[in-house]
């Protein structure tokens, strides 16, 4: 837990609407764990599942398909993406979402910014 709250306070903007904990409501960032339902636990120690936002985009994630919340993962902390590890830890095959998945969702994310 502590590495967790550790990474989240290097983590200073929503990583989808960009702001900072000051420019939302309520005033905070969260960490939303891709890792979720009876497998949540195993997430909060796994750095590969951790997606930092505030709480409205947190919402708006929290509706997403997991290849695109990986997606989001690898844009923003590459360093800590580990798309297998969190397949196995959601009780997965390891290849359950590929990295081909990952990448179209990538794509779309990144034409979203790009338009
Ligand atoms: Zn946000």
């Amino acid at each position: 837990m502590k590495a967790r709250a550790k990474w989240a306070e290097k983590q200073t903007k929503c990583w989808l609407c960009g702001k900072q904990a000051w420019e939302v409501f309520p005033p905070k960032l969260t960490t939303h764990e891709i890792i979720r339902g009876v497998n949540r636990k195993k997430g909060l120690n796994i750095p590969g599942a951790w997606i930092r936002c505030c709480q409205h985009c947190h919402g708006i994630i929290d509706g997403w398909p997991i290849a695109k919340q990986y997606a989001l993962k690898k844009i923003m902390d590459g360093k800590n993406y580990n798309r297998e590890l969190c397949n196995v830890a959601r009780g997965r095959q390891p290849e359950s979402i590929t990295e081909e998945e990952v990448m179209a969702e990538v794509a779309k994310l990144i034409w979203m910014e790009l338009k």
